[in-house]
């Protein structure tokens, strides 16, 4: 009974440019920005699509009867058609959602569109409503879960408009064909999942996926969260799920990918706890279990450096370097990590990188936020190696980051009228800081750049400008490198 329908092969999805000429400019973070490499300011969708051999651009597949998978390029869509109309999740962007359109009057022709649902916040999947409601009425909802009206809302995208209306738990739309669940926090803090119960059938955007690692670095994810999410999901009695990336599966997919995040989790957390580096957990942890996964060879690694950095900031594996900075902590022992209930669900949560005051905590740097402190000059020789400071601290979109890390000063706020990050580092020590550069993290998961490194005299500073590359997020968190000078 599966039907399919394709355009006939077309290139990558089309991109906006940088429009801003970078005074420092982005070059490419070896694997982490794989799209950089792309050139000509390319940006980076969620899922970019390789040019070369690219399957069709589009695809609409009956799942199950009346429900459709509605594929553009990497990402998925699912409607449905119902005795109340088709709802129809996720828009994706506003080139798909004209063909999304499209598809929908074709197999359903005549049918209202009774409702469009957000899987979640993030641009690569919500954009898009304004043209479905442009081909089947504006007054048509938009139904997304209570956590993805701020951030839209903020946003103020009028491609991406914020939901008509939210839900907390559980909505039930035509009459109970379909129901919206949500798991608690997991991809993101606002991941509605629908579910079908006359077709057994499920959609599942972006926390799970059959066979295939998690986005990148895992930025937007949360910890221990996920677990229960995944939990959660396997308690809907589906039989058939559709994700927001590749082919549909079932519920051992969703097994498999609930035994893969515990998997990782457990490595790096023995990685960890045996004091390895970032660098030497991501060469270590090999995943060598899910080597035929989808994203293996550009996502594994990220993945383990994503929870390296996760657990860290927890308190796992806490160093004794670590300890004469914040000063209760004896070595990474039980006891240690008990105290910062790196091992308890709760406490993780509680140390995670939402809370601010984790940054004082991890950095050393706590009073310096915002202010000038008197830290000018106090680390600038303290290098070894280069320096990639990541706080672990999100700020939200409006918020102004101001902080000094070994003596490079970065202030740096994000400007929506230009969609970019722009601000300034300045040297704050008496000494030249070498090879000083930035990158910024947003919760959607994407990296910025880092910028072109530049070696910064006493007291002089520089202009920081990152294009955020359209992506929609709530909330980011940006760190410069400073390297030791050679010779
Ligand atoms: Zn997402």
């Amino acid at each position: 009974m599966i039907r399919k329908r394709s355009s006939g092969p077309v290139s990558g999805p089309s991109i906006p440019r940088n429009s801003r000429t970078l005074r420092v400019s982005l070059v490419a973070l070896g694997a982490s920005a794989a799209w950089v490499a792309c050139g000509g300011g390319d940006a980076p969708s969620d899922e970019t699509a390789g040019a070369a051999d690219a399957p069709p651009q589009f695809e609409t597949t009956e799942v199950a009867e009346g429900v459709y998978q509605f594929r553009w390029v990497g990402h998925n869509a699912l409607f449905a058609v119902t005795s109340e109309g088709v709802f129809a999740f996720d828009p994706i962007s506003v080139e798909a959602a004209t063909t999304y359109a499209e598809e929908i009057r074709r197999v359903a022709p005549g049918a209202e569109l009774a409702a469009i649902v957000y899987s979640h916040n993030h641009a690569d999947h919500a954009t898009g409503a304004e043209v479905l409601r442009e081909a089947f009425g504006a007054d048509v909802p938009i139904y997304a879960h209570r956590n993805a009206d701020a951030p839209l809302r903020e946003a103020a995208d009028p491609d991406l408009p914020p939901p008509t209306a939210t839900f907390d738990e559980t909505m039930t739309l035509a009459g109970g064909e379909i129901e919206l669940h949500y798991l608690g926090r997991s991809h993101s803090d606002d991941i509605a999942v629908g579910f079908l119960p006359a077709h057994d059938l499920a959609f599942a955007v972006d926390f799970v996926s059959r066979d295939r690692f998690g986005y990148q670095d895992l930025a937007s994810f949360h910890f221990p969260d996920m677990f229960d999410a995944i939990e959660g999901l396997l308690e809907i009695p589906f039989e058939t799920i559709v994700f927001g990336h590749g082919p549909p599966g079932d519920r051992a997919a969703v097994e498999r990918q609930l035994t893969y995040y515990r998997d990782l989790d457990a490595a790096v957390r023995t990685a960890v706890e045996a004091g390895l580096s970032e660098d030497e957990t991501a060469e270590t942890v090999l995943m060598e279990d899910y080597r035929h996964w989808d994203r293996y060879d550009d996502w594994r690694e990220l993945n383990v450096r994503g929870m390296h950095r996760k657990l860290t900031a927890a308190g796992v594996g806490e160093s004794e370097e670590e300890g004469e900075e914040e000063g209760e902590h004896d070595e990474g022992g039980e006891e240690g990590e008990g105290e910062h209930g790196g091992e308890g669900r709760e406490g993780r949560g509680e140390h995670g990188r939402e809370g601010r005051e984790g940054r004082g905590e991890h950095d050393g740097n706590g009073g310096e936020h915002g202010g000038e402190g008197g830290e000018h000059g106090g680390e600038g020789g303290h290098a070894e190696g280069e320096e990639g400071e990541e706080s672990g601290v999100y700020i939200g979109r409006a918020e102004t980051w101001d902080e000094t890390r070994r003596g490079a000063r970065l202030i740096l706020t994000f400007d929506p009228g230009r969609n970019a990050f722009a601000g300034t580092v300045e040297n704050t020590t008496d000494e030249t800081l070498c090879a000083v550069r930035v990158e910024v993290h947003l919760s959607s998961g994407t990296e910025l750049g880092p910028t072109q490194r530049t070696d910064l005299a006493p007291g002089t500073s520089t202009t920081v400008e990152l294009a955020a590359l359209g992506e929609a997020f709530e909330r980011w968190t940006a760190h410069p490198e400073v390297s030791p000078c050679a010779g």
